[in-house]
């Protein structure tokens, strides 16, 4: 019996009777991190790391949850337990299991590069290692976060220089604080939709020094927006809430944004392609870390990851979850069909194979 299973509630560690991420209501949850997709309402208790208490009180309003700090450990019912950085959303936590000198590490979402609102991945060395492959595909690579920082910029200061609001729409929890946090606040005022500044209020509360914004429903009707950027939830495209900016530019920060044909079909004025899930590059390197002979990949392009780790001599499946790739919440209008309609269905150029590396 392998330490950790798939059963119709989630992931479920038997000896240690307590489920990671499950969707259906458990007694005891051991949670990676708040995208809805891993934190389902519903559960007895909650476990989530102590980084990431204050997302999850305001995203599981009444919850019973206990926290721990990163690399503290817990006994469950003989069973060790320990939380390690994801590096994906402030609190996200890899889940470490150790049982009867067996070792699985359960990472949730997770991405490699740098991210000034959470902690950075840490790899845990494991016998068996459950990942996501949200862009597992070769073709996902991502540039340098300063770079795209500045573009974000440059595209502000020149929306500025013709009086035309931006507005950037970004997933309510992480994208939208990393954007916050990363670009140069100073360019102009900074205003929000109220599913961001819900979550940037949980950030700040985590200590995070996110700069000065305001919510747009604050405003008074007639407020000129013309040296503004605007962060709003992907929900909030086409929607009649972006009518009182007047003339505005709207861009789409997301890893989706790097394939042209998914640009095209959001109808943005731009894509900054950011993510805040490995690119092909960084999950190569994230799993091999782990050292790990038996790898299960979760959810995003798994059968070309498994392929590859095959070929590479790693022992490697697909564990069928109902985790979703892209962060989306009911929450925030963003379910994680939007996020993926019109991504899976063609992701790449035809005619190309998107697992040739
Ligand atoms: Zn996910
Ligand atoms: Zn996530």
């Amino acid at each position: 019996m392998p330490l950790i299973t798939l059963t119709p509630d989630g992931l479920y560690c038997e000896p240690g009777a307590f489920h990671i991420d499950p969707w259906r209501p458990v007694a005891r949850a051991v949670i990676t991190h708040a995208h809805s997709d891993h934190a389902s309402l519903g559960h007895e208790h909650y476990l989530v790391s102590q980084a990431g208490e204050h997302v999850a009180r305001q995203r599981l309003p009444g919850a019973s949850i206990q926290t721990a700090r990163y690399g503290e450990t817990l006994d469950m019912n003989g069973v060790r337990v320990s939380l390690h950085p994801a590096g994906h959303v402030l609190g996200s936590a890899q889940v470490r299991v150790e049982h009867a000198g067996e070792v699985w590490v359960v990472s949730g979402d997770y991405k490699v590069q740098h991210d000034p609102t959470c902690d950075a991945f840490e790899p845990v060395r494991c016998d068996t290692f459950v990942t996501e492959s949200t862009f597992g595909l070769p073709i996902y690579r991502w540039g340098e976060p300063r770079d795209l920082f500045a573009e974000v910029d440059a595209w502000w200061r020149a929306n500025q220089a013709v009086k035309r609001a931006s507005v950037v729409y970004a997933y309510a929890l992480g994208k939208a604080q990393r954007l916050l946090m990363s670009i140069d606040a100073t360019i102009g005022p900074i205003y929000t939709h109220g599913a961001v500044e819900s979550l940037n209020d949980a950030y700040r509360a985590s200590g995070l020094a996110l700069p000065p914004t305001q919510r747009v429903a604050e405003l008074p009707k007639g407020h000129d927006y013309s040296r503004a950027l605007i962060v709003a939830p992907p929900s909030a495209q086409s929607s009649p809430w972006l009518r009182r900016f007047g003339d505005y530019a709207d861009a789409f920060a997301s890893g989706w944004m790097q394939i042209r044909g998914v640009r095209r079909r959001r109808a943005v004025d731009r894509g900054f392609t950011l993510s805040d899930h490995a690119d092909w590059p960084g999950l190569l390197s994230a799993i091999s870390a782990t050292g790990a002979q038996h790898v299960y990949v979760t959810h995003g392009y798994t059968d070309p990851l498994v392929r590859w780790l095959r070929e590479h001599g790693v022992d490697a499946q697909t564990l069928s979850t109902k985790f979703t790739g892209e962060e989306g919440s009911a929450d925030t209008g963003t379910s994680a069909d939007e996020a993926e309609s019109g991504v899976r269905s063609q992701p790449y150029e035809p005619g190309s194979d998107p697992t040739a590396s």
